[in-house]
């Protein structure tokens, strides 16, 4: 869903199914190549640099063109059914080249490929391997088979599969900001969502390597570390060897104590989690980014009750005082969801009261769309007729529309440390970067000698519909 030039983060219209570039670095030659593209949320992306890096390791070099790849990868989303729909889209589109170069394999990763499993294989004739997300260790085994001509399956769910020891490829890169995962799957069970059917029951990774991970990235330039899950603040770990309990407050800190120079975000946190703890050591933190996305799905409790949110409106709106009580100027964003099931008008007007409450600076709007074997479907009529959910979609949208606005507008004339992370996309004479409060600024090189990776303070002196102008003012 296009949401009219509003940021996205999490799932990142702008980047779905982006191609994975070849490591700029990679010094080794390769006689083989995979090509992968990533579909979905940012633990898609994430993953696909897992999986970069045991292709590596397995002799396949990356490349951004498909033509030339001996093996074709599509690391996909199943979360509402118009991503399933795209990805069989673009599989049509891979025919030719298995007709011009047979034995190029095709293999389908992620989501749609555990939701489906065999059925993938018999709906699409065209692809070799199906592998689900905690099969991805299994990946060469797999390859060999398909090599064979075997159609090769690995669907397996796994309580502990963290891929932990595994350093990944970073993708893009900008060399600037990362993303570290820190747990797998999820414990909710929101009505209404397929993840935790296909990304498998939660389970959270050692401390020790995440905080190698960002140490490792601090120490090649990277200058911002988002740690990445399906809900953060559930993050659990028992450290055996220094006998300490660690929960995300306390991982948050470990990671903002690497060094003061090094930005830590996370995303995403289930309101229902989020502790006062958590909003105490993002206080404490200056290099912890004021920014919390906090999903509400729907304003009203009779809706949040069926989408098994364990919350109320109140509850979610008081959420959202202690906030700003504790942090006044953190940015918050959301998820909602038009036409659920039985959603009456005045309750679809009570989303849209929440949403004016809460001053979201952006958020992630979708209709509702229902999803095989989530709770949803069994339990509920996906009785909202279709012109509804969209109209009532709109509104939504032009709604955040003017809350994003009045948001930018509120910022006009003060300042912030932003920081740079590369050439605005318009123009090489301006650098773009982002505020603590993930809000992008865009301002012009001249006079001052900043680099790539630099903090600058920026004085915003106007905006557009989701991005800050501004002058440095001090570097
Ligand atoms: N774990 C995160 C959370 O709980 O907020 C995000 C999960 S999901 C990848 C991202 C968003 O997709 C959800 O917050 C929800 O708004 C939306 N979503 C999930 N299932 C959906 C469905 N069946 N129809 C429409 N939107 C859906
Ligand atoms: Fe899905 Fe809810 Fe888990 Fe988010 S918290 S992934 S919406 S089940």
């Amino acid at each position: 869903m296009d949401v009219m030039g509003i940021q996205q983060k999490e799932i990142d219209e702008t980047r779905q199914g982006e191609a994975y570039a070849p490591f700029k670095n990679d010094i080794n030659s390769y006689k083989k190549f995979f090509y992968i593209e990533s579909y979905g949320c940012q633990m898609n992306f994430s993953d696909s640099e897992i999986v970069a890096s045991i292709m590596n390791t397995e002799g396949f070099g990356a490349t951004p063109n498909f033509e030339d790849a001996h093996l074709i990868l599509l690391n996909t989303c199943s979360i509402r059914e118009k991503a399933e729909l795209t990805i069989r889209k673009r599989l049509t589109e891979f025919k030719k080249i298995k007709e011009s170069k047979p034995g190029t394999l095709i293999g389908i990763l992620g989501c749609m490929a555990e939701r489906l499993k065999f059925k993938l294989l018999e709906e699409e004739k065209l692809v070799d391997m199906v592998v689900g997300p905690d099969a991805y260790r299994s990946l060469p085994a797999l390859i060999e088979e398909a090599e064979g001509g075997q159609k090769a399956v690995n669907v397996l769910l796994s309580r502990d599969e963290t891929y932990a020891d595994i350093s990944p490829v970073r993708l893009d890169s900008n060399g600037i900001t990362a993303f570290i995962s820190i747990m797998r799957g999820c414990n909710n069970m929101c009505s209404f969502c397929v993840v935790p059917f296909t990304r498998g029951r939660e389970r959270s990774r050692d401390v020790q390597s995440i905080l190698s991970e960002a140490i490792d990235l601090f120490n090649k330039g990277y200058k911002e570390v988002t740690l990445l899950g399906q809900n953060v603040d559930s993050y659990y770990w028992v450290d055996e060897q220094r006998d300490e309990i660690i929960t995300f407050a306390k991982l948050l800190e470990k990671v903002a104590l690497i060094s003061s120079e090094l930005r830590v975000r996370f995303s995403t946190s289930h309101p229902k989690d989020i502790t006062d703890e958590v909003l105490h050591i993002m206080d404490r933190y200056e290099n912890i980014c004021k920014y919390i996305h906090l999903p509400i799905q729907s304003g009203n409790t009779r809706i949040l009750q069926l989408m098994n949110r364990t919350y109320t409106r109140e509850w979610y709106l008081s959420k959202v005082d202690k906030i700003r009580e504790i942090m006044p100027d953190c940015g918050i964003s959301s998820d909602v969801i038009a036409g659920f099931c039985t959603e009456t008008e005045e309750e679809h007007k009570d989303t849209l009261s929440a949403m004016e409450y809460s001053k979201y600076d952006m958020s992630y709007m979708f209709f509702y769309s229902e999803r095989p074997g989530t709770l949803a479907e069994k339990r509920y009529e996906d009785d909202i007729a279709d012109n509804v959910k969209k109209r009532r979609l709109q509104e939504i949208i032009d709604l955040q529309n003017k809350l994003s606005q009045d948001s930018y507008k509120r910022d006009i004339g003060k300042t912030f440390k932003v920081l740079i992370e590369g050439n605005s996309k318009r123009s090489d004479n301006d650098w773009m970067g982002r505020n603590s409060q993930n809000k992008v600024i865009v301002f012009p090189k001249e006079n001052f000698n900043a680099n790539k990776g630099d903090y600058v303070w920026v004085k915003v002196n106007d905006c557009t519909q989701a991005t800050l102008l501004g002058e440095i003012v001090q570097h």
